[in-house]
C-alpha cells in the first residue's frame, strides 16, 4: 500500500507523544489522519520508566489506560535517601483527593509505546513505516491553505495540520524556523555534577534491599552524586527477565565521557563510589555484598534542557498550520520522570483544540484557539524546566557549598521528610496533577 497523497492532519513521529496525539485524534472523532514515523519498527529499549498521574488521566480519557495498567507495576512512593539513611518520599497514595489514579505506573518506555500501537491497531490506524520527512513547505495554492511534505523515499504529502511528534531534533521544528534552546540561556550549566548520566537494565546476583515501603523507585544522593534504582513490572505479557532493575548513576564530571553501551563492570564501579551501600560490592561498606550480574541494555544520556520558542506556527502564506508536542516542544533531565508524560499530556490536550479549528473550517481563521493552547503547554513545559534544575541544585548544591552544610541540610530534610503534607507536596508536584 502507498502512502496517501493528502491528508487533514499529518503526525510526524509514532513514538509516545505522535502515538497519543493520534488516540486523540481519533476520540474526538478526527479520521482523516495519517502518523508516519523515520525507522522501521520502534525503539527497542527502555527510557522513560515512569507514567505520572495526570498522564494516567490524559489516556485514560483517550481510552487507553486500561492494558497500560495491566502490565504497568503501580508504586506508591518514590524514595530519597542520603547514602543508606531515609530522607523523604514522594507519596503518591496521598493524592486520593486529586486523581482516580493515586500512583505513579512504572512501565519501560518499550512498553508503552506497544500498548499504545496496539491501541492505534484496533482503531484501524496504520503507522507508515519507515517514512522520514525531510522538509515541509507551504503550498503555492495558498488558498488551499496546505503544506506539502517531503520524505527521504521521494514520496510527498499535502497536509492542512502538521503535529511535529518528532523528538529533540525535530525537522518539523527546524523547517518551521523555531528556536530551541535552554529558557535560562546557561545550556548544560544548570544540570552541573549530574549534566552526563549512564544508565542501564540490570539484574543483580542478589536482590538488593533499599528499604522503600512498597519496593518502588528509589533515589540516592551521595557526594554531589546521584543514583536512581527502579524495579521492572512482574507480568507474564511483559518479555523480561525476573529481577530486572532500571539503574540510573549521575557520572562524576572527572570520568570524563561515559561509554556509549556502559558494561556491567563500569556500572558497578560508579555505584561503588557513588551509589547506596546496599548496592556495593564493597565488603568494607556492605555487610552483603552484592553486584550486577547482566546488562540486559544500557546507554548514556548528556542532559539539557531545550523549550521550543513556539508551540503553533502558521506559514507566512497563510497556508497550513504547525503544532510541536513532547521532545520537539521540550528536553530536560530524565530527573523525576517528567519529560515522556509532559509530552503525551501536550498531545492529549491538542485534540479537542484541533477539532475545534477543523470543525470551524469555512469560517474566519482564527488562531486564538491554537495560541492559547500553546501557551498553556509551554509554560507547564518552562515550570517542568525549572523543577528538574530545582531537584538537580537541592540535590548538589550544599556538597558544593560545604560538606557540613550538606549534613545539615539532609537532617532538615530528614525531619521535615517524616510530615504527611511534605510527602503528598513533593507527590503533588511530580504528579502533573497541578495543570488539570
Ligand atoms: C536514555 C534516555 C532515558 C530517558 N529516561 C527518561 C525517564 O526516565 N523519564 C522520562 O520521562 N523520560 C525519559 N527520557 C525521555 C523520553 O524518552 C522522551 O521524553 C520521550 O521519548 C519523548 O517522546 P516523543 O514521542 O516526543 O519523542 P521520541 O520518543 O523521540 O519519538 C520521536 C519519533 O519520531 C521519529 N522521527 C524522528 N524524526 C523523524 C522524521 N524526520 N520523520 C519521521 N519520523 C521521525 C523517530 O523515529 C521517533 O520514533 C529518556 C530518554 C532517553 C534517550
Amino acid at each position: 500500500m502507498s502512502l496517501p497523497q493528502r491528508t487533514t492532519v499529518l503526525i510526524v513521529g509514532a513514538g509516545p507523544c505522535g502515538m497519543a496525539a493520534a488516540l486523540s485524534l481519533n476520540h474526538q472523532g478526527i479520521q482523516d489522519i495519517v502518523i508516519v514515523d523515520a525507522i522501521l519498527a520502534g525503539e527497542n529499549w527502555s527510557r522513560a520508566m515512569v507514567i505520572q498521574a495526570a498522564t494516567l488521566e490524559a489516556l485514560n480519557n483517550v481510552g487507553c489506560l486500561d492494558d497500560l495498567l495491566s502490565v504497568g507495576k503501580k508504586a506508591k512512593t518514590a524514595g530519597l535517601h542520603d547514602g543508606s539513611s531515609y530522607l523523604l518520599s514522594a507519596d503518591f497514595s496521598l493524592l486520593s483527593p486529586y486523581t482516580k489514579f493515586p500512583f505513579a505506573l512504572v512501565l519501560p518506555q518499550t512498553d508503552t509505546e506497544a500498548v499504545m500501537l496496539e491501541k492505534l491497531n484496533q482503531l484501524g490506524i496504520k503507522v507508515w513505516r519507515p517514512f522520514k520527512v525531510v522538509s515541509l513547505k507551504a503550498s503555492p495554492e495558498a488558498e488551499e491553505q496546505i503544506f506539502e511534505v517531503q520524505f527521504e523515499s521521494g514520496d510527498m504529502i499535502q497536509a492542512r495540520y502538521v503535529i511535529g511528534a518528532d523528538g529533540a531534533h525535530s525537522v518539523v521544528r527546524n523547517e518551521a524556523g523555531i528556536a530551541f534552546k535552554d529558557p535560562n540561556g546557561d545550556d548544560n550549566h544548570d544540570y552541573g555534577s549530574l549534566s552526563q548520566l549512564a544508565l542501564g537494565d540490570v539484574t543483580f546476583i542478589s536482590p538488593p534491599q533499599l528499604g522503600t515501603p512498597d519496593n518502588g523507585v528509589s533515589i540516592s544522593l551521595s557526594n554531589g552524586s546521584f543514583t536512581l534504582l527502579a524495579p521492572f513490572p512482574v507480568s507474564a505479557s511483559l518479555d523480561k527477565p525476573p529481577g530486572l532493575y532500571r539503574f540510573v548513576s549521575s557520572v562524576p564530571p572527572e570520568d570524563g565521557t561515559a561509554p556509549h553501551a556502559p558494561s556491567a563492570e563500569y556500572l558497578q564501579s560508579l555505584i561503588d563510589r557513588c551509589g547506596p551501600p546496599a548496592l556495593s560490592s564493597d565488603p568494607a561498606t556492605n555487610a552483603h555484598p552484592t553486584r550486577i550480574d547482566k546488562v540486559h541494555w544500557s546507554s548514556r544520556y548528556r542532559t539539557r534542557a531545550a523549550v521550543a520558542e513556539r508551540y503553533f506556527a502558521r506559514s507566512s502564506s497563510g497556508g497550513g498550520v504547525i503544532l510541536l508536542v513532547g521532545d520537539a516542544a521540550h528536553i530536560h533531565s530524565p530527573i523525576g520522570g517528567q519529560g515522556m508524560s509532559l509530552g503525551i499530556r501536550d498531545a492529549v490536550s491538542l485534540g479537542p483544540v484541533l477539532k475545534a479549528d477543523i470543525e470551524s473550517a469555512g469560517g474566519t481563521p482564527s488562531d486564538r484557539l491554537f495560541e492559547d493552547w500553546a501557551a498553556r503547554r509551554r509554560k507547564r513545559a518552562l515550570s517542568v524546566v525549572a523543577l528538574t534544575k530545582e531537584t538537580v541544585r537541592m540535590m548538589t548544591a550544599p556538597r558544593r557549598v560545604w560538606p557540613p552544610i550538606a549534613t545539615l541540610g539532609f537532617a532538615v530534610l530528614r525531619f521535615f521528610g517524616r510530615f504527611s503534607f511534605v510527602k503528598r507536596m513533593v507527590a503533588y508536584r511530580l504528579s502533573g496533577l497541578a495543570e488539570i
